[in-house]
């Protein structure tokens, strides 16, 4: 069953949360920001030892000060138009991260809407790619939980999951 709520992924008490960073993996704004607010300073000092990620995949951390056990941090595509492999693309985000999270034990997990923010992704078609995938594993997880920043982007979830159901 995949859970759709609406708040800050920061709070959530899973064994991974998901944060759409940047290729550095070195912080930004929006939901990376406040994850590594959250996390405290040692999650930017360990970060500096994995290289970067690469858009489309994903690098795993230790939770630190964060509720949360692990953070996963993938790099989603920047919008140009959709057609420069982004659908492709974000498909590989939530696909590398829940292979990532199958590897380490990881059996709760929560995503934030990667790259429909600064990244610009169309919320509903990126609401698509994001159900479809976490459909495909919700089998091999105790919980999937899809974290929405707003109310108008939970009731999207919501009609994708039923219209995906
Ligand atoms: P990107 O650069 O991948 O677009 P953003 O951080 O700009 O990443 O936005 C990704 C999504 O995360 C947006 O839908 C935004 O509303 C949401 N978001 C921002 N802060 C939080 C948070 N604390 N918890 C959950 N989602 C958040």
């Amino acid at each position: 069953m995949i859970e759709v709520v609406c708040g800050d992924i920061t709070a959530l008490d899973v064994d991974a949360i998901v944060n759409a960073a940047n290729n550095s993996l070195l912080g930004g704004g929006g939901v990376d920001g406040a994850i590594h607010r959250a996390a405290g300073p040692e999650l930017l000092a360990f970060n500096r030892s994995l290289g970067g990620c690469r858009t489309g995949e994903a690098k795993l951390s230790p939770g630190f000060s964060l509720p949360a056990r692990h953070v996963i941090s993938t790099v989603g595509p920047v919008w140009h138009g959709g057609q420069q492999g982004e659908p492709e693309l974000l498909e590989s985000c939530y696909v590398s991260s829940l292979e990532l999270a199958l590897a380490h034990d990881i059996r709760s997990i929560a995503f934030p809407g990667i790259s429909t923010g600064v990244y610009g992704f169309p919320k509903e078609q990126a609401a698509v790619i994001a159900i479809r995938a976490m459909q495909s594993y919700e089998a091999r997880f105790e919980r999937i939980i899809a974290c929405c920043f707003s109310e108008a982007d939970a009731a999207l979830y919501r009609e994708v999951l039923q219209e995906h159901s």
